[in-house]
């Protein structure tokens, strides 16, 4: 059995496009979607610039769950951690939010 890389879908050997979303598969087997999911990535707040902080807290408070008074500390005192022990896929997706919103941050393992 085969899966498609892109939407996960379950596919008999051989098939050359998903039947679900048209991707073309590979001469091997697709990845699973779930292999990019190990948990162990933490994302760093390293930078708010005084005009982005409101626009940050908003995004730690909506994205992250901070509450709001965590928020203000974290920004306060950067570098500081925002989230630890997400799946790559998380961490990268928070940390360009924080990036969007204004703020230096990165997701690291
Ligand atoms: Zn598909």
């Amino acid at each position: 059995m085969a899966y498609c890389g892109k939407c996960g879908n379950q596919m008999p050997d051989g098939d050359l496009f998903c039947s679900k979303c048209g991707a073309k598969i590979g001469g091997s087997a697709a990845v699973p979607a779930a292999s990019n999911q190990e948990k162990g990535y933490s994302v760093i707040l390293t930078s708010v610039p005084d005009d982005k902080k409101a626009k940050v807290i908003q995004v730690l408070r909506v994205s992250a769950g901070c509450g709001t008074v965590d928020a203000k500390n974290m920004i306060n005192t950067v570098p500081s951690t925002v989230k630890s022990n997400l799946s790559k896929n998380s961490a990268d997706a928070l940390a360009a939010e924080l990036t969007a919103a204004g703020a230096e941050a990165s997701s690291t393992a």
